[in-house]
């Protein structure tokens, strides 16, 4: 019989889903994820959660949770950082142990680290620790992991073609083959940009929907994923770059639209409770004020936000666009 492993689908799932789909397949480890995020689901990672934790890690609690019957493993893996420079937030680095502290018996956690900055080779050997965990054999780690980068290159590659996160990983999951956007003839009205951690943006359920909603209105929507930065936009504004590697991103990604000015507003879409952000929101807001030629909104989410509060917030703002560019 198959190895049953648990991916919650939330937090990394949006960013490695796509390879470790390629990796375990290749094993022959039968993924079970826990879905998409549910009222129910959020519930109950709320009422596990410490109280003071931001909405994402209270989500990841209930798929977390959810998974707990039926699974061998849940994979939990401590990244820390991929790009030698910086790294991420620290509740992903305790997250292994959050969730093997916090929820009572849960099934055993396969937490490997992953660090870039432990040297050449470092996330080989971790994926191979990882495989060995399931007790497979080294060249079919070897083999899985080079097929898996593969696709997480492909992957990315779609992403800075426009396409989001959670349209591919719906096509991994059964659903139709993503198509990229394209607008031939029929121009969107307005291109926004809604900036923010994917486990936020592309959560439907913790998002209210914000990116589809927009879509809806006519808006082209595009997101940090999608944005080709080739360089620090940081630099010559801030004395170092963030530590952390999403908000590192976002804010590079948000530095770089407001000096392209090529973008009809953007939105910050923030977490409550997020440590990261509060820098990450207060340096956008000052940024904003030296373009005050794109309109700009942060809207932060709790586990409390409903559909319409977002919806009444995201119809004043594009109305306010919309105002601003028939005055030109
Ligand atoms: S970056 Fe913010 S929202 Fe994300 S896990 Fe850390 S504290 Fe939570």
């Amino acid at each position: 019989m198959k190895i049953r492993l648990g991916i919650p689908s939330s937090l990394f799932y949006y960013v490695y889903y796509p390879m470790w789909h390629v990796f375990f397949e290749e094993l022959g480890v039968e993924i079970v994820l826990s879905g998409q995020t549910t009222k129910t689901l959020l519930d109950k990672g709320v009422k596990e959660a410490v109280a003071d934790a931001c909405v994402p890690i209270k989500v990841y609690f209930g798929h977390a949770l959810s998974l707990k019957q039926k699974v061998d493993f849940l994979f939990i893996p401590r990244i820390i950082s991929v790009n030698n420079q910086t790294i991420y937030c620290p509740k992903f680095l305790g997250l292994p142990d959050m969730i093997r502290h916090g929820l009572s018996d849960m099934p055993p956690i396969i937490d490997v680290e992953i660090d870039s900055r432990k040297g050449w080779f470092s996330l080989l050997k971790a994926y191979i620790k990882i495989g060995r965990r399931l007790n497979k054999n080294k060249l079919r780690i070897i083999f899985a992991y080079l097929k898996s980068k593969k696709a997480h290159k492909y992957y990315l590659s779609l992403l800075k073609k426009g396409l989001h996160p959670s349209q591919y990983i719906e096509h991994l999951n059964g659903g139709m083959e993503p198509v990229l956007p394209s607008y031939d003839g029929n121009k969107p009205d307005f291109v926004f940009a809604v900036l923010g951690y994917p486990y936020e943006v592309h959560d439907y359920y913790i998002s209210s929907g914000l990116v589809s909603k927009l879509k809806e209105m006519g808006v082209k929507v595009i997101t940090i994923e999608n944005i080709a930065l080739k360089k620090s936009s940081l630099s010559g504004k801030l004395e170092k770059r963030m530590f952390w590697t999403f908000s590192d991103t976002v804010l590079n990604s948000a530095y770089y639209l407001f000096e392209e000015n090529n973008i009809d507003g953007i939105i910050h879409l923030t977490a409550f409770g997020c440590g990261p952000d509060s820098m990450v929101d207060t340096l956008m807001e000052i940024a904003s004020r030296d373009h005050p030629e794109i309109p700009y909104m942060s809207i932060t989410i709790d586990e409390h936000t409903g559909d319409a509060g977002i919806a009444t917030r995201l119809e004043a703002f594009y109305d306010m666009v919309k105002r601003k560019k028939e005055a030109i």
